[in-house]
């Protein structure tokens, strides 16, 4: 049968695979080698691994292009920045994951000229890919969910001659898949969501199979820049890929009903969740995407006091950065350096694979404790079952009973 037509769920179980044959195992052995005998065409640890390919193979499979593990996502954005000339232009958006917004800026001078442009609004994006050399776009984006016309970008990017990279990090080749919208090349932080039990850091470039010769200069870059995966690594992100759908359709239907929810929640002030009929990217994400994917972001009335107490309230919920675990986890972003721009409190939630309503409950628990310790004179004496937000290592405990509690 050809990968073209099987379903999404059906290539992640069984792309990557070693030939049938008797007494073949099923998995792909984790090859802990430095070197190979002479003669074949790896030779050496850091050009290749058998265990990196069984990975790349399901990737490529899944994203519809030719794939490329890299040691972690930043060094799969790098190896596609250095497509870049010296003194080159890069279009990026404003708003995006904060590691590649930095990878940008901490650059030498003269590396090359960054155009941050606001990505969802396509006018502006292809006004600033006029005379640049590759757009480096993100969608939906970490961590307002801004959704970018992937079509229209690729089409116009291209009539300009730029180069077009997508990190489908949020959405993973089950959300969509920019390869097929025109995109030159994916990168992924498989990280998160294609590893997806948060045990490793591991990163992916997916090449068009039309552009053999950009995969071949990324595979050149990885080999002599040293930024390779550990074969421990690979594994791990090949075994998470296989329930990658079961993972994927368990998140997004769970992140659809608490978005709601958080909707209905009189502390929340503002829900984004491209599956909210009333989300400004709604539309877009409907044409574009095959869901809204499993990551929400939510703004609390009271600022970032009461959305500190609420990230570190939960008792299910993990308070803890990153994302696309098979734990549902929260995290303040405006908490980090060099997240100024985000709204203060803004939370991101990461939504899991556990029970919807269990987390639903925790949810709910952790917003009312936490509006009432950020909020100063607020007794939450109403609330039954109260737990006090859990301190920040070194910081004494707080109450919002008055200090007398300590559970
Ligand atoms: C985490 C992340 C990255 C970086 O990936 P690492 O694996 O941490 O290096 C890049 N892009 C997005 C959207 C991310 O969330």
């Amino acid at each position: 049968m050809e990968a073209d037509d099987l379903a999404p769920a059906t290539i992640a179980i069984i792309a990557g695979r070693p030939k049938r044959q008797p007494d073949a195992p099923l998995n792909e052995a984790v090859s802990f080698a430095s070197t190979f005998h002479a003669g074949g065409p790896v030779a050496y640890g850091r050009d290749g691994n058998p265990t990196w390919t069984a990975f790349e193979d399901a990737l490529g499979a899944l994203e519809g292009g030719t794939a490329l593990a890299f040691a972690s996502g930043m060094a799969a954005s790098m190896a596609v920045l250095d497509e870049v000339p010296i003194g080159g232009v890069v279009v990026a958006p404003v708003q995006s994951y904060y590691g590649t917004r930095k990878l940008l800026g901490d650059a030498p001078d003269g590396r090359w000229t960054v155009r941050f442009v606001d990505i969802a609004d396509t006018k502006a994006t292809l006004d600033a890919c006029s005379g640049a050399d590759l757009l480096f776009a993100e969608s939906p984006t970490n961590p307002l969910l801004e959704v970018a016309d992937l079509s229209a970008l690729c089409a116009g990017a291209h009539d300009r001659g730029v180069v077009v990279a997508v990190d489908n990090t949020f959405a993973t080749p089950l959300g969509q898949r920019p390869l097929g919208h025109g995109a030159d090349v994916v990168v992924h932080s498989v990280t998160k969501f294609l590893a997806g039990h948060s045990d490793v850091i591991l990163g992916a470039t997916v090449t068009h199979f039309g552009k053999g010769e950009l995969h071949d200069r990324l595979r050149r870059r990885r080999s002599s820049h040293g930024a390779i995966p550990g074969p421990m690594e690979a594994f791990l992100a090949l075994r998470g890929l296989r329930t990658l759908a079961l993972r994927y359709e368990r998140a997004e239907a769970n992140a659809g009903v608490l978005a709601q929810r958080l909707v209905d929640h009189p502390a929340v002030e503002r829900v984004r969740y491209p599956g909210l009929p009333a989300d400004a990217w709604h539309d877009r994400a409907a044409a574009q995407m095959t869901g809204p994917g499993f990551m929400i972001s939510f703004e609390m009335f009271g600022g970032a006091p009461v959305a500190e107490a609420v990230a570190r309230s939960g008792r299910l919920i993990v308070h803890a950065t990153s994302l696309g675990g098979i734990e549902t986890t929260i995290e303040r972003r405006g908490r980090w350096p060099g997240e100024e721009a985000t709204p203060p409190s803004l939370l991101r939630l990461s939504v899991g694979c556990e029970n919807v309503d269990d987390i639903w409950r925790d949810l709910e628990h952790a917003l009312t404790i936490g509006t009432c310790a950020g909020t100063p004179g607020l007794s939450p004496i109403a609330f039954q079952g109260i737990v006090v937000p859990r301190p920040l290592p070194g910081e004494p405990r707080r109450c919002p009973m008055g200090g007398r509690r300590s559970g």
